[in-house]
């Protein structure tokens, strides 16, 4: 059974920008699902902010193996409910692939925990990856290194939770260096973070690019049946301890009572 991706895009510098309409025709999230499409074992469709619940309803993401999300301009137009929602599927066991400027995205916020800032620059300079953690799967038919022509630059220092593994880092013309490619667990999910992206250069038309995308959502999907109920907290009564105890002290609250949230 082959991969359900779906590949949210914030659609927004597409409606807007005559460079980035003319780069992405269908979509920046259109043409990374024409690539997730064309490489077999996954389908890939997309979702987009404009949509009723950003195209991410509690049933379609419980279809979805793995999310990607690419945003800039509007982070703040994401409803805290839909953002709640994409963390707490992660949690339970989707994958998510958090896409350039993602770094400020909601849900990509709030599964590192921290303030996800970095350096920043755009002035179309010369970007290359290296290749860091060797035989990683999502580095899988991948040079040693490789170089986009025109990219963004984001400098460390990168603002976000030591990864488990660093399997790329970018160098740019400028002199700075990024941590451009990491990986987490949130729960029973696996994220990642990957840099490239800016949305005026043709980032996602680059081979090497539809590579990393591929093996990432191979990488990023769990089998596994989903944990239901990831957020449940469950009170045991002494009753049903599985040693027997009896109760000692005061106490706050009843036998099966829902507790504080
Ligand atoms: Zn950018």
């Amino acid at each position: 059974m082959s991969i359900r991706a779906v590949v949210w895009g914030e659609n927004v510098h597409e409606q807007t920008n005559q460079i980035v309409s003319d780069l992405y025709p269908t979509g920046i999230h259109g043409a990374i699902a024409q690539t997730l499409n064309a490489a077999g074992g996954i389908t890939a469709s997309t979702a987009t902010l404009q949509e009723p619940d950003h195209g991410l309803t509690v049933d379609r993401l419980a279809e979805t193996d793995v999310l990607l999300w690419w945003g800039h301009a509007a982070h703040g137009d994401v409803s805290d409910e839909v953002s709640q929602r994409v963390v707490e599927a992660v949690w339970s066991g989707m994958g998510f692939i958090a896409l350039h400027s993602t770094h400020f995205a909601k849900p990509f916020k709030q599964l590192m925990g921290s303030a996800c800032n970095l350096t920043w620059r755009e002035a179309g300079e010369r970007e290359r990856l290296w290749v860091t953690s060797r035989n990683h799967p999502i580095a899988a038919g991948l040079p040693d290194h490789f170089s986009l022509e025109h990219e963004e630059m984001y400098g460390e220092p990168f603002g976000v939770p030591e990864p488990l593994e660093t399997v790329f880092i970018s160098w740019f013309q400028g002199g700075e260096v990024f941590r451009s490619g990491l990986t987490y667990k949130r729960g029973a999910g696996n994220v990642f973070y990957f840099r490239p992206g800016h949305e005026t250069y043709p980032t996602y038309h680059d081979a090497n690019i539809q590579t990393v995308l591929t093996n990432a959502v191979r990488w990023a999907h769990n089998p596994i049946a989903r944990v239901l109920g990831v957020t449940d907290t469950p009170n045991v009564p002494v009753t049903q301890a599985l040693e027997p105890i009896s109760e000692r002290g005061p106490r706050l609250h009843e036998d099966g009572e829902e507790g504080f949230k």
